[in-house]
């Protein structure tokens, strides 16, 4: 590090970047215009042993505060992160990509101090499970230990609060391990959030894939909490099984949208289109595929098509843009496939597939892709990307049964107006969560996960508290 983060202005980027750059480390790139960002340090195997003996030691004075000051500091962290909401955004949008504007920077950060007040807010008091004169039992939630949290780089920073906020709120110490492709944005936002914190409490350790594996295989490392793929999940799942550490799982997803016949497609659209394509594309529980009834197929294509125009894609930093880049090669190149993929198997393109060879950036256009069958790659696989498939369908069962068909299960969604119908088939898509009329539209008081690949363990509201502690149970 080139400055104290106890002495840099951490309410402008530039404070930010000089309280975390190092300036002897590995360039991050902005992926819209392939300008340095700012530079990392890598963390090792020995920073992730010395961070988690850190948070050992730092855990036993944390947990022994009373919870109410737990929750003030939570509170304080929001505050934090408020007066550099705007910083930690122009940062957020350069090292990621996403745009300040639609539901993208300025709305991540938003979320970040939403999900400290909420969690600082929930309480979970101690449940009374027999008392009848003769017995009493209680079941109570203590604090697992040390929390080793490792996360993604589409949503660095909102998802970094969705694993810390409810662990500290509990009692436990954490360690973070970001993204080797946003790793700035985490250590800018746990920067910010330490001015209210005790020192060891919350720490951050950059680095690549082998240094998350040496923080999940970590002796010292009591609760193991992971967002990204369900290949990684389960190598974090093989090694958790030696030392029987509690994990949560938050895998990928390819959520289905299904579209009732008495759907109104002009009012649904714009919800459709940003259920889809918020971050670009590029979120765990957005819809990835969409079925919609043979009877409003062609207006319903018509409505995505219109709000997709109206909907800019461009440099992130430029106000009037509300669609980014993918945030990397790898990503641009899996989108690239399955359009590849989609138009090789005679779908058809209402608008987009045709990157631009020559341009900065891993921008790859809004593409809508039309009268695709069912086992195409596009529908099948996760894209993760701004490419939506629209399948026809003519039989709801059968929507019903691809929806459902596949080996993952974060979300899902039904669109109709009669609210009862759409109750009804929600009930049967197997999912963590399902939306009617909306996707995706995650909220702190309402626990998420998903089940199948998708992974286990519930995050956000009291259920989410439960899952980062053990319960314990007291009897007279
Ligand atoms: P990964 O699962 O590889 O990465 C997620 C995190 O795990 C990163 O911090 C990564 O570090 C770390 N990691 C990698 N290997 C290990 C390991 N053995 N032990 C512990 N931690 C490890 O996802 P990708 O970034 O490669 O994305 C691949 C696909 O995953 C995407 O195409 C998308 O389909 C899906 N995905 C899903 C997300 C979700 O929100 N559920 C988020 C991101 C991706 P590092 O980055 O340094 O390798």
């Amino acid at each position: 590090m080139t400055t104290d983060a106890t002495t840099a202005d951490l309410t402008t980027t530039a404070g930010l970047l000089s309280a975390i750059e190092y300036p002897a480390g590995r360039e991050i790139l902005d992926p819209a215009t392939g300008e340095v960002v700012g530079r990392t340090r890598e963390g090792s195997a020995a920073d992730i042993d010395s961070a988690v003996a850190s948070a050992r030691e730092a855990q036993t004075a944390w947990a022994a505060r009373p919870i109410a000051e737990r929750s003030d500091l939570l509170n304080k962290a929001a505050d934090a992160v408020e007066a550099s909401a705007e910083a930690l955004a122009e940062l957020l949008s350069r090292e990621q990509g996403k745009p300040l504007n639609g539901p993208n920077a300025r709305f991540e950060v938003g979320a970040c101090s939403a999900w400290l007040r909420a969690n600082a807010a929930f309480e979970l008091e101690p449940e009374i499970l027999v008392d009848d004169g003769e017995t009493h039992a209680e079941l109570r939630y203590d604090p697992v230990g040390v929390v080793g949290a490792v996360g993604p780089w589409n949503w660095p920073m909102m998802i970094s609060v969705w694993q810390f906020a409810p662990s500290l709120k509990m009692g436990n110490t954490v360690v973070l391990k970001p993204s080797e492709y946003t790793p700035l944005s985490v250590q800018a936002l746990v920067a910010v959030v330490n001015q209210a914190l005790p020192a060891d409490v919350l720490s951050v350790v950059p680095g690549d894939g082998a240094v998350g594996a040496a923080l999940t295989s970590h002796d010292g490392v009591d609760k193991i909490m992971f967002t990204g793929s369900t290949k990684t999940g389960q190598a974090i799942m093989r090694t958790a099984a030696d030392k029987l550490a509690r994990i949560t799982l938050e895998l990928g997803g390819n959520d289905a949208g299904i579209v009732l016949e008495d759907a109104d497609p002009k009012a649904i659209a714009g919800d459709l289109f940003w259920g889809a394509f918020i971050n670009t594309g590029q979120t765990c529980a957005a819809m990835k595929r969409l079925y919609v009834p043979e009877s409003l197929y062609d207006q319903v294509c018509e409505a995505l098509v219109e709000v997709a125009g109206q909907s800019p894609m461009g440099v992130g930093l430029e106000e009037e843009n509300v669609l980014g880049p993918l945030q990397n090669k790898q990503q641009y190149d899996i989108v690239a496939r399955l359009v590849d993929a989609a138009k090789n198997g005679g779908a058809r393109v209402l608008m987009g597939g045709d990157p631009a060879a020559d341009q900065p950036g891993y921008f790859y256009p809004t593409t809508l892709v039309a009268d695709i069958d069912n086992d195409n790659p596009l529908v099948a696989e996760e894209q993760f990307g701004p490419a939506l498939p629209i399948i026809k369908y003519t039989d709801l069962e059968q929507a019903i049964e691809w929806a459902n068909e596949l080996e993952v299960g974060l979300g899902s969604s039904v669109w109709g107006t009669d609210i009862e119908e759409c109750k009804k088939v929600a009930a049967r898509l197997q999912a963590g969560s399902t939306w009617i009329n909306k996707h995706g539209a995650v909220d702190p008081r309402v626990p998420f996960g998903g089940v199948k690949k998708s992974g286990f363990g519930l995050e956000f509201g009291v259920e989410g508290l439960k899952h980062v502690s053990v319960p314990h149970v007291i009897s007279w």
